[in-house]
């Protein structure tokens, strides 16, 4: 399988994959990692967030509503 998280592919994603991460704030990163809430809520999260506990994507999810 092709890198999908890596180089030139990012750059057809909406915004070239960055934005501010919803679980530990930071701006323009890249937001590769969906990560489901148990609302049932999709949220895109960055690398270092792929692997936060779900407490914390809940959290995050509150948060943006
Ligand atoms: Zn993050």
């Amino acid at each position: 399988m092709a890198k999908n998280k890596r180089g030139k592919s990012l750059w057809h994603l909406p915004s070239r994959s960055r934005g501010t991460c919803p679980v530990c704030g930071s701006t323009r990163i890249k937001l590769l990692y969906v990560k489901n809430t148990s609302a049932g809520q999709q949220l895109k999260v960055c690398k270092k967030c792929s692997n936060a506990s779900q407490v914390r994507i809940d959290a995050a999810g509150q948060q943006v509503g």
